[in-house]
């Protein structure tokens, strides 16, 4: 290749490698994400071409047919998955992008293998160590998402358990003796020196991280969910950062490592949010309690209150402050327009009106900013929870709409509470308020919520979007 495609080419990676920083950064904002999304779009363009241009004279034929396929696929499942199904695409991308490390290293194991006929009799490791090295981390690390991933998507689907911890007798012990033989395999896959012990050794070390991936996912539930689904997307990150070493390629090193770190300080943040310890969600087996994650106990309501969308617009008539606390409810029922109009009604009769964004309300992180997003909830009526708060202390109303877990009080108050400890939205200091949901079905950790039973709570039962329908209409009538 002459000096100048060369240089040519290593400046279409670099632009690329910039557009994908600027892009990522874009995407920290609801109000710049989609203009985030669309340079990092232009940036993995660039990345193509100046690969397809590195490879020089190939043939194009399976190249193109690749890529229609994949085109092909990404365009249906990015326009048919509703907003309630995003983390089981992210989980399912994950798998992919893990599925992708893989088989790449296993072919340029295989490519290696049969450029080197005179493997047999060799001494020292057959692949070089730094290649052999690199091979092995993407292996181990890509087949731990793929499968830790393929369980997520299960799991968020509801086809493995729904919110329950899997646990198998001496989970830790099996977890211990896998990584133990994941590191062996991986050791006499690195020193090999016949090509039936790179093969081997290759394909125990795969088979043995897909068990590994299942084995740490499984036994996490409920509530911990979304940790995991962030931590596997940094894994995918740092499988494909593997694979640029694998492939001498700087762009997917470099992008590889932004959506590892990224993905790490989303974790980080999540942990945060939900209380658990980053070390402890990397250990594996989070979200259990002594008691095997079950219920808080007694799940019969006593004392519930409930009235109509007529009541509570009385209530919402004479307020003068207004915390609304969206939930996963709100998305299923699609009922963020209807919101905002109930929203800028109050404003008009002079309430302060607040949006109390959970850190995991929903079923994404971010999911309740982009449900709103949708419906041009000013951004300034968003409050995080910190900010939000103290605030519910003076609020004269705090509406929930389709929220469960992330109001419920025995996330601070109930030791046993197999959420305890998760940070939560203090909507029952508010004077009022009002829970719309459609019964009194638990939420996504599956349990009991005693702000249900308060004596400022009263319940409207029914779907979300008509509830607050109903009550545009009665303020709309007074
Ligand atoms: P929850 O899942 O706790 O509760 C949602 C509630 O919405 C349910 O109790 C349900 O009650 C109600 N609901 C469902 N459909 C409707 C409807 N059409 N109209 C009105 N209400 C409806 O939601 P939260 O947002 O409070 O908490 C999120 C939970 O999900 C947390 O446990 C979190 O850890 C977990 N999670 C979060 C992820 C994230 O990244 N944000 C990812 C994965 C899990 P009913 O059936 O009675 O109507």
């Amino acid at each position: 290749m002459s000096w100048f495609a060369e240089n040519y080419i290593a400046l279409l990676y670099l632009i690329s490698a910039v557009l994908f920083i600027f892009g990522l950064k874009r995407l920290g904002k609801v109000r710049s994400a989609r203009g985030g999304n669309q340079l990092a779009s232009v940036a993995m363009l660039l990345a193509i071409v100046a690969t397809l241009l590195e490879l020089g004279h190939i043939d194009y034929r399976w190249i193109i047919g690749g890529a229609a396929l994949g085109a092909v696929v990404g365009a249906i499942a990015a326009t048919r998955v509703a907003m309630t199904a995003m983390p089981e695409m992210v989980a399912i991308f994950n798998g992919f992008g893990g599925a992708s490390s893989v088989l790449v290293a296993l072919a340029v194991v295989w490519k290696d293998l049969i450029e080197l006929e005179t493997f047999s009799g060799t001494t020292g490791s057959i692949l070089g160590g730094t290649a052999a090295v690199t091979i092995g981390i993407s292996i181990l690390i890509g087949a731990i998402t793929l499968s830790g991933s393929l369980i997520a998507y299960l799991k968020l689907q509801g086809k493995l358990k729904r919110g329950q911890p899997i646990i198998l007798p001496a989970r830790h012990v099996l977890t211990l003796g896998l990584v133990l033989g994941a590191a062996i395999f991986c050791a006499q896959f690195i020193g090999a020196t016949s090509a039936m012990t790179v093969t081997q050794s290759a394909l125990l070390m795969t088979l043995v991280s897909l068990v590994l991936g299942v084995l740490l996912v499984i036994p996490i539930g409920g509530a911990d969910m979304p940790v995991v689904v962030s931590l596997l997307n940094s894994y995918s990150g740092m499988a494909a950062s593997a694979t640029g070493f694998v492939l001498n390629n700087n762009l997917l090193i470099i992008s590889g490592a932004l959506v590892g770190a990224s993905g790490l300080i989303l974790t980080q943040i999540m942990c945060v949010a939900m209380n658990r310890s980053l070390l402890n969600v990397l250990v594996g087996g989070f979200g259990v309690t002594d008691s095997g994650g079950g219920s808080s106990g007694n799940d019969e309501y006593q004392n519930i209150t409930s009235c109509g969308p007529e009541e509570a617009a009385m209530t919402l008539e004479g307020a003068e402050s207004v915390i609304i606390v969206p939930g996963y409810g709100l998305a299923v029922a699609q009922a963020q327009h209807v919101v905002r109009e109930m929203a800028d009604m109050l404003q008009k009769q002079g309430a302060k009106v607040s949006y109390a964004i959970h850190p995991v309300a929903g079923r994404m992180p971010g999911h309740m900013n982009v449900l709103l997003a949708e419906a041009d909830v000013p951004y300034e009526q968003l409050v995080e929870m910190d900010q939000i708060n103290p605030e519910f202390r003076t609020a004269d109303v705090a509406i929930i709409l389709g929220a469960n877990d992330v109001v419920n009080p025995a996330a601070s108050n109930d030791k046993t509470s197999p959420i305890y400890g998760m940070p939560i939205l203090n909507a029952h200091e508010a004077r009022s308020v009002f829970v719309v949901k459609r019964s009194l079905g638990a939420g996504y950790a599956g349990i009991k919520n005693t702000l249900f039973e308060g004596d400022n709570t009263t319940m409207i039962f029914g779907d979300a979007k008509q509830v607050i329908q109903g009550i545009v209409n009665e303020l709309k009538e007074s």
